[in-house]
């Protein structure tokens, strides 16, 4: 009870210790692994039954909570991808016959779910430019019941205003589903901002070491029981060991996010300044299109940024073969820094035409500002260029 009194802990004190009750002597510091699946079963009953499938094991229940109050939701759950969790947030929110209004700014895994998983199983999802005004107002219909979004989006760094979509959704009594991933909760909390769902890679930021594939729902109670249905019978829940390497990673999610928003911002107005780079997409610059609203409802503005180098795809691949130190690789959010190309990853089903109408002509790189010096990055990234 003391505890309910004091002001609730920030953030990066919840990530180390969640809600964890009084300390006694011989409890061991770090929470241990418990890797069993099954668990000894009462007598007579059928309730309390605990098994890893379930998301009920005490390494998924400690972690659930901890993410939750992370989130600002009532409940999460930890489920074993962020297509998983993706999948199975959607899957409880819709029936065959339903409609769905997505962003199409969004993850490669994420569009082919909705466009050829979900449409054989009857739902329809509908794409639409989040930064078109009243986009999502003119397309809804009476089968309409969610509206998914993506932000920071992959990989121009473009940040949606929550505020005028959630009105939406609150006022037409839809759910308002946010992947969070690029954010993580450092950066930004959707559901202090009238989100209803909270979706997260934690593969990504919230992991944070290149090591774990896990994802994350975060919602209300009585929603997240509905998400675990799905977790169950579609076999999506993590193992033990998984979770526990994800609670190690958490812990330390607030000054890994801190310093790779620190050290985007440098890589990025060092790139603004060099004649080799053609533009630079990082919000936390004057010269994004969306600085002002990143400014507003972000408290940070993350790791992620792109340059576009002079050259094009050509400049693209001698630079790349010169790094030493930045890493070619995919995903994001991790210790490392990284390189990807998205002509080669995210957006290689689209033609180089195609993508240079959407902001990504040959030449565009994605960076993932990781835990180096920053120094050391920009030497390495400098002398790549030359
Ligand atoms: C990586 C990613 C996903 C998919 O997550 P996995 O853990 O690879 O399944 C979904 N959304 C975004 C924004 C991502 O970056």
């Amino acid at each position: 009870m003391s505890r309910a009194k004091s002001k609730k802990p920030n953030l990066a004190t919840l990530a180390i210790h969640g809600a964890r009750d009084a300390h006694r002597p011989g409890d061991p510091v770090v929470e241990p692994l418990v890797q069993s699946i099954n668990h000894i079963q009462a007598l007579g009953t059928g309730e309390g039954l605990k098994y890893t499938r379930y998301g009920n094991t005490p390494n998924a229940e400690r972690l659930q909570r901890r993410l939750a109050l992370l989130e600002g939701a009532e409940a999460s759950l930890v489920l074993s991808s962020g297509m998983g969790a993706t999948a199975c947030a959607l899957l409880a929110l819709l029936r065959p016959g339903d409609h769905l209004l997505s962003s199409m700014y969004i993850y490669g895994g994420t569009h082919r779910l909705f466009l050829e998983e979900f449409a054989s199983m009857g739902i329809e999802v509908t794409l639409v430019d989040p930064f078109e005004p009243r986009s999502f107002r003119k397309r809804i219909k009476k089968e309409t019941r969610a509206i998914f979004i993506e932000s920071p989006v992959n990989p121009t760094c473009r940040v949606l205003d929550l505020r005028p979509i959630s009105y939406l959704t609150k006022s037409e009594g839809l759910a308002l589903v946010v992947d969070s991933t690029f954010a993580s909760p450092v950066n930004f909390r959707p559901i202090e901002h009238g989100a209803d769902v909270v979706i997260h890679s934690a593969t990504k930021y919230l992991n944070g070491h290149h090591d774990v594939l896990a994802g994350v729902v975060a919602g209300s109670q009585p929603y997240i029981d509905e998400v675990l249905q799905k977790e169950m019978l579609w076999g999506q829940t993590p193992d033990p060991f998984a979770l526990w390497l994800l609670e190690r990673g958490l812990k330390t999610v607030d000054v890994r996010v801190q310093r790779a928003n620190e050290s985007a911002m440098a890589i990025a107005t060092w790139a603004e300044g060099r004649k080799e780079i053609k533009k630079v997409h990082y919000p936390g610059l004057a010269s994004h299109p969306d600085h002002q609203i990143a400014q507003e409802i972000l408290d940070g503005f993350g790791g992620m940024l792109a340059i576009e180098l002079v050259g094009g795809g050509k400049a693209a691949e001698r630079f790349l073969r010169r790094l030493r130190l930045v890493t070619h690789a995919p995903s994001l959010g991790g210790v490392d820094t990284l390189v990807s190309e998205p002509r080669y990853t995210s957006h290689a089903k689209m033609t180089s035409a195609e993508r240079a109408r959407i902001g990504i002509p040959d030449g565009f790189l994605r960076l993932s500002v990781g835990l180096e010096n920053v120094d050391d990055l920009i030497a390495d990234l400098e002398q790549a260029l030359k």
